[in-house]
């Protein structure tokens, strides 16, 4: 090998490794000036071949090709490399650490869920344990060990879904009265949440709805205790200002029997279309356990007694958000859920 070939493969090698240590692509620039510039070293010697004997010109001038091409190739890959490393900075520059994060949207109860959880609370916190049971139910539970016998007048208020003679879509909640007083023995304190069934539907009834039902078992329990439970749970879900009176009522199970109305939360009193004028809404259906009921669980109505209560979700929630129409708890519209 000629000195001058010596001279063309040092000058390239040294080239090469300048280019792979290069740091910017202004020093990456300058090589490529100082190398294959038009005043470029590497230039120089490509200019110069045409002094050279034919025999070493060829020689030489392969290698100096050669060694261009890789210079140019490295210098590309090079400045490749740099580039996406330069324009990785600017991206991580412009991430401001400080920023909070993005919020996931996040999901919620639905407003009815959030009322009986809301219902139990209250109870839990007075004693009560929360207990479920079966939708689909047996004649017996539904009506008859509660004092409705098949030709009781009362069964024609509840135009029940029936499967069967002896089976059907429960009405109410208070088939689970029976369910806990046949496992149980005194005292019982339970509130049983879910969903029942009746044939009704237009803006203030669905054939599907929620009901909680409330019972109190133990030796000398009173009325008084009854209107005390239920004035401090009215006065923990709607305030303790808002106003309530018993009124006596009629139902089956229960005897004597009342229904509790709250001081309309609309008008406050006043009368409106909410409450028809009266000022009052009713809120809650309650009684003393009637000693038949008693008997058909084998508890000795002479040494027990005890009240229960229902009432409906859909009700309270209607009357604590102002919704007057039922159905769109059940219609899923986002623009509707997500106000809760
Ligand atoms: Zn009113």
């Amino acid at each position: 090998m000629t000195a001058k070939a010596r001279e063309v493969e040092k000058l390239v090698q040294r080239g090469l490794s300048d280019i792979r240590q290069a740091q910017s692509l202004e020093e990456l620039e300058r090589l490529r000036v100082t190398l294959l510039g038009r005043k470029g070293s590497l230039t120089a010697i490509l200019r110069s071949l045409k002094d050279l004997p034919a025999e070493d010109r060829r020689q030489l001038g392969e290698l100096a090709n050669r060694g261009k091409q890789s210079l140019e190739t490295a210098l590309t890959e090079a400045g490749f490399a740099l580039r996406e490393a330069v324009s990785r900075q600017a991206a991580l520059a412009e991430i401001d650490v400080t920023l909070p994060g993005r919020r996931l949207p996040r999901g919620r109860l639905h407003p009815l869920n959030r009322i009986t959880a809301e219902i139990c609370n209250i109870f839990l916190h007075l004693g009560f344990e929360t207990v479920e049971g079966p939708e689909v139910e047996l004649d017996y539970y539904n009506f008859e060990a509660l004092n409705i016998p098949p030709d009781h007048p009362a069964r024609d208020m509840q135009d029940t879904f029936y499967f069967n003679d002896q089976v059907l879509l429960r009405t109410h909640t208070s088939p689970m009265q029976i369910r806990i007083m046949e496992k149980r023995r005194p005292p019982v304190r339970i509130i049983a949440p879910g969903k029942v069934y009746r044939r009704d539907s237009d803006m203030t009834h669905s054939p599907m709805f929620h009901q909680v039902e409330g019972l109190l078992v133990d030796r000398q329990v009173t009325f008084a205790n009854l209107k005390g439970v239920l004035t401090v749970f009215v006065h923990e879900l709607f305030g303790p200002e808002v106003g309530l009176r018993f009124r006596p009522s009629y139902f089956p199970f229960t005897e004597p029997s009342a229904e509790i109305d709250i001081a309309c939360v609309i008008c406050r009193g006043q009368g409106c279309r909410v409450c028809k004028n009266t000022g009052w809404l009713e809120i809650l259906g309650a009684g003393m356990v009637h000693p038949a009921v008693f008997e058909a669980v084998g508890y000795d109505p002479e040494t027990y007694t005890g009240f229960a209560f229902g009432l409906g979700v859909e009700r309270v929630a209607m009357l604590k958000y102002g919704i007057d129409d039922i159905r769109l708890f059940y219609e899923n519209d986002l623009r509707f859920l997500r106000q809760f």
